[in-house]
């Protein structure tokens, strides 16, 4: 089986038909061309998505801008991928006795067996429960590729001898996805792939020189954790980043047996049920940079971290830094997207409506299984690099006035709840009903800044008005049901009316608030 050469990724045609194809066949069949991956779960989804911006970022980048539009325009026919594929195809064999795709490089046959269900990262959380209770047969060759490559770009930490993946556990990836109406499945992987000038900020043009740099499972597993040794950037290919390999794992093809996949219910000659297993993979140090993975700069911190799928998901209040980047938040948006935004006019002529697909697993630091998958898409526009500064100054002042209204919404309803409310822990659910209420009006107010003269402060005066306004109503609306959600008997009147009160108070007259509401009034005065 050669995951480039074979046919083992399920896709949707434009006319609703589904079938397996290889990757080499990615672009065949232009009058019903492949428009969606169909996969059984949602972090296979992501995950294949991540499998084909690879093979192409590695095997067929574009030279430039130029080209990129190129090939946007007219996708490579099949001949091309083909010739493209062959130096890396060796790579991609998923059942070798010899070097197999993202397996050691050893056979590990004394090794531990495990059943194969344990590649699934949320296996035993409280998210999955279904595979726990039933008896398992194993996985097709399909789900069984998918599932390995999954765990090995998403590996958490926790436990000795587990290496996370190059980004971390539960790395959070944001990928631009093109509207479905002009485009198909090729264009939504090309839109994450660029001239590695552009996403690598120390290529050298030897990335491709010696493919052993880019795929470790071609060279003898360099081990990691205590008295191992580090793997650096600098030993190794940049695109090693796509094809990290933390887990030390030999997937058992002698044990495979006739049945129906657990996993996507097909029935299969081939069903893999155990895997090889030992501790200490690839130890990944230093300074990588994953160009579909956010970044974070902290004081102290010699390199810039990569970001985690935050507990709740990603919403607008992300929405700056995984976008536009470098905010005074500190997230950089990954540099996949920051190439796109900081010009999208160099990437179609026609208008093109892209967004963000952002997901992730979140996992508690330090515990191997994730607590939840989280997937989310947030809207992009289009803004003329000379207005970009304005604009983000725009966001920034509304995401202030968004970020103290949800704390002072937590602080006040705990007041009115309890007699002591700073000895009472946190919950969360508080102020996360405040960014998911105010969601569908924050993007209200960021077309409208998109489409606004920003060099016109009178124009973004009434949007401001409206923020503001919107925020307040739902900060007291919230409050009232937080707070009448309590048992009457426990609720004590005054306290609640005070507390009330303060919250009215301080969403006009402080921080953020106060200094926009004090905008929109001088303009109003200035016009009287
Ligand atoms: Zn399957």
């Amino acid at each position: 089986m050669n995951l480039l050469l074979d046919e083992w990724i399920t896709v949707r045609r434009r006319s609703g038909l589904t079938e397996r194809i290889a990757p080499v066949r990615l672009t065949t069949r232009g009058d019903d061309p492949a428009v969606e991956i169909e996969a059984p779960r949602a972090d296979f989804r992501g995950a294949l998505y991540q499998f084909l911006i690879g093979v192409l970022q590695t095997a067929l980048p574009p030279r430039d801008l130029r080209a990129w539009r190129e090939r946007w325009e007219t996708p490579p026919s099949e001949q091309e991928l083909q010739e493209a594929f062959a130096p890396f195809a060796q790579a991609f064999e998923l059942d070798s006795a010899g070097p197999a795709f993202m397996q050691d490089f050893e056979l590990l046959t004394n090794a531990e067996s495990e059943p194969l269900f344990n590649l699934l990262i949320d296996r035993g959380s409280d998210s999955n429960r279904y595979f726990s209770k039933q008896e398992e047969a194993g996985m097709c060759i399909s789900c069984t590729a998918t599932a390995l490559f999954t765990l090995q770009i998403n590996a958490s930490g926790g436990g000795r001898g587990y290496q996370t993946s190059v980004r971390g556990g539960g790395p959070l990836t944001t990928l631009l996805v093109p509207n479905e109406d002009c485009t198909g499945l090729w264009h939504k992987i090309w839109m994450n792939v660029r001239p590695d000038s552009r996403i690598f900020p120390h290529c050298n043009g030897e990335e491709r020189s010696d493919i052993k740099r880019i795929f470790p499972w071609l060279n003898p597993t360099l081990i990691g954790g205590k008295q191992g040794s580090p793997t650096t950037p600098a030993m190794a290919s940049t695109l090693q980043c796509y094809w990290c390999m933390p887990r030390r794992i030999r997937l058992d093809f002698q044990t495979v047996k006739y049945g129906n996949c657990d996993v996507c219910g097909r029935p299969s000659e081939k069903l893999v049920a155990n895997y090889y297993y030992i501790p200490r993979g690839t130890d990944y140090k230093g300074a990588w940079l994953h160009p579909l993975t956010p970044y974070k700069s902290s004081k102290g911190a010699e390199e810039p971290k990569p970001e985690d799928t935050p507990d709740g998901g990603v919403g607008y209040k992300y929405w700056l830094g995984l976008v536009a980047g470098g905010d005074g938040r500190k997230t950089n948006a990954a540099t996949m997207v920051s190439s796109y935004f900081s010009n999208p006019r160099d990437f179609f002529s026609s208008a093109c409506i892209v967004r963000l697909w952002c997901f992730g697993y979140h996992m508690p630091k330090q515990q191997a299984k994730a607590r939840c998958w989280y997937d989310s898409l947030l809207p992009i526009h289009d803004v003329e690099p000379e207005q970009q500064v304005r604009f983000i100054e725009a966001i920034e002042r509304s995401l202030d006035v968004a970020e103290e209204a949800a704390s002072a919404l937590d602080k006040y309803v705990k007041q009115a709840w309890f007699k002591r409310p700073k000895y009472r822990g946190n919950e969360p659910a508080v102020p996360q009903s405040f960014w998911q209420r105010s969601e569908t009006e924050f993007y209200r107010m960021l077309k409208r800044l998109a489409d606004a003269d920003l060099e016109r402060e009178d124009l973004l005066i009434p949007l401001y008005r409206d923020w503001l306004l919107a925020v307040g109503r739902t900060a007291e609306e919230l409050f009232d049901e937080w707070v009448l959600a309590a048992p009457i008997e426990d609720m004590n009147m005054a306290r609640v009316v005070g507390a009330r009160a303060d919250l009215l108070r301080q969403l006009k007259t402080k921080g953020a608030a106060k200094r926009l509401w004090s905008a929109v009034n001088a303009f109003k005065e200035a016009k009287a």
